[in-house]
């Protein structure tokens, strides 16, 4: 293997105005809006095959758009709030103003989206009090990497980043190798835009095998400033539990689709009247796990009341996940057959890169855009990704032509060479598999980290320490696919390293249950939890959120959260001495 490990070239990959790293959709704009923007030399590099892995090329066919003529300020407030006021909310005004012109470039670009006969957006119910605009699922992010080409992006398919090229504080590039060849790439930059989306702990489900949280790792690993980890606006996902038909559940819901518990009850009339299972994904997780720890999973879907205009919709929109359906017999006839297990697909997580409004980071040269940013940066979808990556890639380009030259990186070219390829010298090693069962089974039950309390974090927190001292220096690859596997497992568990410090220190509930801490603390608790590596040590610490600056602000008390209200004035739990009792285990 040694000998091997040798024969695999170095390439020197040189004058890039603006590296992107990623293929999704805010990576692909970024790209796209650079070149726009009149970088010369943009390279755009994605594990995969840019447009065709990560979350962007899954997602279930809905872009929300603010419309001129929808209210700014209502949707500002809404997204605010499904933040619980960790917000920039200056960066969220921009994404709102830029979404619809966003959509008019997607447009230009050669997306299609689903119109009105008279050539207006046709705009539809799903998810939350707006409707959206729909398009022609994989359809999207092939229109996007063909637009990117077409005016001289280059494109690199099928090589993993390991790294970013840091020195005296600049970013000046990455590093990484080809997942056929093994030649190890070394990318000079003079701006470098990450764009590398975030994490699911490699659910079942497509694209999410692919979010393994690489960008937080690298960023981590030089010293940039992340944040969010304990906090998203989306703290799961909601989808079929055993059946790996990819996402939908927006426009299965948005058609009429219905949740049931074990007895059979829609539960979610009583959780929330008004939108039910419309409601906000953080309403929606919430309360499958409280339903969960009444004894009242599993959670199923039922679809079988949906009649053929509401089937053919959804044929147009989802036919893969109809077709999925299908071959299982859930689907037949036209029609929904059978009730369909759900579950959150969990937890999500995103310690993400600190970006202000151009999206630069807090150390020089370095951007971020869509998933790869905090969560109070950046809501979690297509059009937030897309609107934060345009400017991202805009902001690079102009770094880029003011910068004198391209940094140098003190040498690390060599270094950073064998870190990529150490775990090819342990081939033996254990198997990155075998690590992240273990790493599942630490983060991903409902009850550690979407229905958190103190000693379960803590509990999990160890295993995962464990698993990061004397797993992950024993891992080892066979080849370049396990080589791949390797270094996202080791992302993996920073990952859950940092997300569980975070989610412990928060103290109170905000979006998230949190059982021993069931009150909303906004007297203390309107703060970001930042952490940043320096030298061997994790520095933590955090930052008040500039609220009096912002449009809104939330009365500075402390309150039982509206997530444990709910359940409180439905009485299935009591508050006592500060910590939630469940009544039926009285
Ligand atoms: C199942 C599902 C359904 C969804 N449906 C919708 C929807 O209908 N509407 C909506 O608005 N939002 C939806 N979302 C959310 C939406 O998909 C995401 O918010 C959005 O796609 C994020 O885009 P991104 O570009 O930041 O990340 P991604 O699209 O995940 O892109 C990340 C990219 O980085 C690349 N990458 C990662 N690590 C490396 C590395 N080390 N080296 C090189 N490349 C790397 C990956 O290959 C990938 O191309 C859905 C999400 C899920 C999970």
């Amino acid at each position: 293997m040694e000998a091997l490990i040798m024969d695999y070239q170095t390439h020197e990959v040189r004058d890039i105005d603006v590296l992107v790293i990623g293929g999704g959709i805010a990576a692909t704009f970024a790209a796209i809006k650079a070149k726009e923007a009149g970088a010369r030399r943009v390279v755009q590099v994605d594990k995969g095959t840019v447009g065709k892995t990560g979350n962007s090329c899954f997602a279930a066919g809905v872009i929300h758009v603010c419309f001129p003529e929808d209210d700014l300020d209502d949707r500002l407030m809404r997204l605010t709030r499904a933040e619980g006021y960790l917000a920039q909310q200056d960066l969220i005004q921009d994404h709102l103003q830029d979404s619809y012109p966003i959509l008019e470039d997607m447009r230009r670009y050669g997306v299609r989206l689903v119109m009105n006969p008279d050539g207006t957006y046709g705009r539809m119910a799903g998810r939350g009090a707006y409707p959206v605009v729909m398009f022609y699922s994989t359809q999207l992010m092939d229109a996007l990497r063909q637009h990117a080409q077409a005016i001289g992006v280059e494109q690199v398919n099928r090589l993993y980043v390991s790294e970013l090229l840091a020195g005296n504080g600049e970013v000046s590039g990455a590093v990484g190798f080809h997942q056929y060849s093994g030649d190890f790439y070394v990318f000079r930059s003079r701006s470098t835009v990450l764009a590398t989306g975030s994490t699911y702990y490699k659910g079942i489900h497509p694209g999410q095998r692919d979010c393994t949280a690489d960008g937080f790792g690298m960023a981590y690993r030089i010293g940039a400033t992340l944040c969010g980890g304990e906090q998203n606006d989306q703290p799961a996902n909601a989808m079929p539990a055993r059946v790996d038909v990819g996402p939908g559940m927006n426009k299965w819901m948005g058609e009429g689709a219905v949740f049931r518990n074990a007895k059979g009850e829609r539960f979610m009339e009583r959780y929330s009247p008004k939108l039910k299972e419309r409601s906000g994904l953080p309403q929606i997780i919430a309360f499958f796990c409280i339903e969960a720890r009444m004894g009242r999973a599993p959670i199923l879907m039922d679809a079988t009341h949906l009649g053929p205009e509401n089937m053919e919709r959804l044929y147009q929109m989802l036919p893969l996940p109809q077709r999925e359906f299908e071959s299982i017999g859930v689907v037949k006839d036209g029609k929904f057959q059978k009730l369909v297990e759900f579950c959150p697909t969990g937890p999500t997580t995103r310690p993400g890169v600190v970006v202000d409004r151009s999206y630069a980071s807090r150390t020089a040269r370095l951007f971020a855009a869509g998933e790869a940013c905090s969560p109070s940066a950046v809501v979690t979808g297509l059009a937030a990704a897309a609107t934060s990556g345009a400017r991202a890639g805009a902001s690079a380009a102009r770094c880029a032509h003011d910068s004198n030259g391209i940094v140098g990186d003190n040498g690390l070219v060599g270094e950073l060479r064998e870190r990529a390829f150490g775990p090819l010298a342990r081939a033996g090693g254990l198997e990155p598999d075998h690590v992240l069962l273990e790493l599942q089974e630490a983060v991903i039950p409902y009850d550690v980290l979407l229905l958190r309390e103190g000693s379960r974090m803590e509990r999990a927190l160890k295993r995962v320490e464990t698993i990061r001292d004397q797993d992950l220096p024993m891992l080892g690859a066979y080849d370049l696919h396990y080589l791949r596997l390797c270094h996202e497992m080791r992302n993996l568990v920073l990952t859950a390293e940092l997300q569980l410090k975070a989610a412990i220190q928060r103290t109170e509930t905000r979006n998230i249950l949190r059982e021993d801490y069931p009150f909303t603390d906004n007297v203390n608790w309107l703060k970001w939890i930042m952490v940043r590596k320096e030298g061997d040590r994790q520095k933590w610490w955090t930052e008040d959120i500039p609220i009096e600056r912002y449009p809104l602000a939330p009365k500075r008390e402390v309150e039982l959260a509206y997530l444990w209200r709910v359940p409180r004035d439905l009485g299935i739990v009591s508050i006592q001495d500060g910590r939630v009792q469940w009544e039926f285990e009285k």
